[in-house]
């Protein structure tokens, strides 16, 4: 058992309700984990010596079954709706104890990490599994303590993830089967029925994301994070799923702080993880070498599969699911800063896949822009991360991580807004998505040409050049950027039917108005003058 204080380990356990199980092992090395994972049959090793598993029937989140219990904790604090779903306090405790009723024949790998890179503001998290790669991948993804601190770790949050659990909707208060439910007062997540490891990681960010904005006024970002590697200059990209978070923050000319979530302070910024977990859809070595290098031994790739006959990954093979998948920690990926934080962002970028071809591929927001697009967080969503979405579908998602965020977007926003003022910040949105006409008719603009526009950006090349406004969205639309041909930095150029443009435009504006208007009687005049303009004639 390593030098854990096995005392408190057992009373934990004893605590959980766990003391009826067969057996707990913790902290297994990855090369521990891997052989229990091969032996079990819950995967198989890849020929660059990483592990091959899959989720099961759940091949990415499900956001309809994520619930967090309403309680003394909650009940005032959560923006409760159709994302943060509530859940019974008896409700929780019934389903908790059929789960934990259920483990009696298994073996528990237990692993404890932190969450958060910066001493001051971390979690200390124990997820306890049922599967050895759900426990390697926590040790990917979350942040390995040191030996000494593992001696007298006393685990602030608890997660126990039973892919093989399910409850019976119509007793247990679920949706369906399977379900994620956070417990701020028993400090525990429960995720059952789904194999799918973005539960456990996306569980513990919402913890963090509901804890961290009324602690020390930290705020907590859906963002991936880099360094300049000549000036030693942050930034940040806000989005989405399938934005380019992961791909856009892997750049051979800075340092990788993280790929997705993070935490902004006084001081500067810092990586809630330890590891990143990228897509690997058509993933190639000379398209997206920093993630095809990370793929080696404790790697985790999800629902991936070989070519016929060999241990080589297809990925272009999307058989299983266009959401395929890798987890490796940071100590893979050469161009990583150890420990993972930076200084206070120069550049912030908020990254959108716009299907509908309107946005342009890059501008320049004002502070009120900046506000009104955090807030409204537009974006489409394609087909991967989550169940059910085959073509792209507009959506508005607050601070582009609605999902995850379980106070009212409003004290997100509030914060950047505090933070950019004082640091004065530059913000860029970035159109990652259709260009040339709408998604089935125009194409996803090219990778090179939106690393070429952030490049550019980041080293301030886009400073003295002159700048275009969009007639409707009022963004400053930089009229030339080295490596980007010139025309498709306007997108009304780069329509055939410039008409059909503008009518697409005005009614991308109109949506975002009318998502807007829930929001508007906590919007002052400043984020209101980030809001499109809109003909009356369109409203109507
Ligand atoms: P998640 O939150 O699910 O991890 P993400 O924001 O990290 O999502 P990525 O994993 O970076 O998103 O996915 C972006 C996908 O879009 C990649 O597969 C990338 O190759 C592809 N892509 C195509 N064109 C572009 C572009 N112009 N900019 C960024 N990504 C692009
Ligand atoms: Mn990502």
């Amino acid at each position: 058992m390593k030098n854990t204080n096995l005392k408190s380990l057992m009373e934990d356990m004893i605590e959980l309700g766990l003391e009826h199980v067969k057996g707990v092992l913790w902290n297994l090395t990855p090369a521990e984990l891997i052989t229990e994972a091969v032996k079990k049959d819950e995967g198989v090793l890849t020929d660059t010596g990483a592990l091959m598993c899959r989720t099961g029937k759940f091949t990415g989140r499900s956001p309809k079954d994520r619930y967090i219990v309403k309680d003394a904790i909650t009940k005032d604090k959560v923006w409760w709706g159709d994302i943060n779903i509530s859940f019974d306090e008896d409700k929780f405790d019934a389903l908790y104890n059929k789960m934990v009723a259920s483990l009696g024949d298994k073996i528990l790998y237990v692993r404890d990490a932190y969450a958060g890179a910066d001493p001051q503001h971390r979690l200390k998290v124990r997820v306890i599994d049922t599967q050895a790669w759900h426990n390697l991948f926590c040790y990917n993804m979350f942040i390995q303590p040191e030996n000494d601190d593992l001696t007298d770790f006393h685990p602030e949050f608890t997660v126990l993830a039973v892919p093989e659990f399910y409850a019976d909707p119509e007793v247990d208060g679920t949706r369906q089967k399977n379900f994620a439910i956070v417990n701020f007062t028993k400090k525990v997540i429960m995720v059952g029925g789904t194999g799918y490891t973005g539960e456990t990681k996306k569980g513990i960010f919402s913890v963090l994301n509901f804890l961290l904005p009324d602690k020390d006024h930290v705020l907590s970002m859906h963002c991936s994070a880099n360094i300049g590697k000549e000036r030693g200059d942050s930034a940040v990209f806000f989005g989405l799923s399938g934005t380019g978070k992961t791909t856009l923050s892997a750049d051979p000319n800075r340092l990788l702080i993280g790929d997705d979530e993070h935490g902004w302070t006084d001081e500067g910024i810092f990586n809630f993880e330890g590891g990143c977990y990228a897509k690997t859809i058509d993933l190639t070595q000379e398209k997206e070498p920093e993630i095809w290098d990370a793929i080696k031994f404790g790697a985790i790739l999800e629902n991936t599969k070989f070519y016929p006959g060999t241990n080589t990954v297809n990925y272009a093979d999307c058989s299983i699911t266009e959401n395929t998948r890798v987890s490796y920690p940071l100590k893979n990926v050469k161009n990583a800063v150890t420990p993972s934080v930076g200084g206070i962002p120069e550049n912030i970028f908020f990254l959108t896949c716009d299907a509908s071809g309107v946005l342009p591929p890059i501008s320049k927001l004002t502070v009120g822009q900046a506000m009104y697009h955090f807030i409204s967080g537009f974006t489409a969503k394609v087909a991967g991360t989550e169940a059910g979405i085959t073509e792209p579908v507009s959506v508005f998602s607050a601070c582009f991580g609605a999902p995850f965020m379980p106070l009212h977007p409003t004290k997100y926003a509030e914060l950047l807004g505090e933070k950019i003022k004082t640091h004065d910040v530059n913000i860029w949105l970035i159109n990652t998505g259709w260009s040339g006409g709408e998604y089935g008719v125009g194409q996803r603009i090219k990778l090179k040409y939106t690393r070429a526009m952030i490049s550019a950006a980041l080293e301030g090349k886009l400073d003295d050049v002159n700048y275009s406004q969009h007639p409707v969205f009022g963004l400053a639309m930089p009229d030339a950027v080295a490596g980007v041909p010139a025309e498709i930095l306007n997108p009304r150029n780069t329509w055939a039917d410039q008409a059909a443009y503008d009518r697409k435009a005005d009614k991308l504006a109109s949506q975002f108005v009318a998502n807007f208007v829930k929001f508007e009687e906590y919007a002052n005049d400043e984020i209101m003058s980030g809001a499109p303009v809109v003909e009356d004639s369109v409203l109507a």
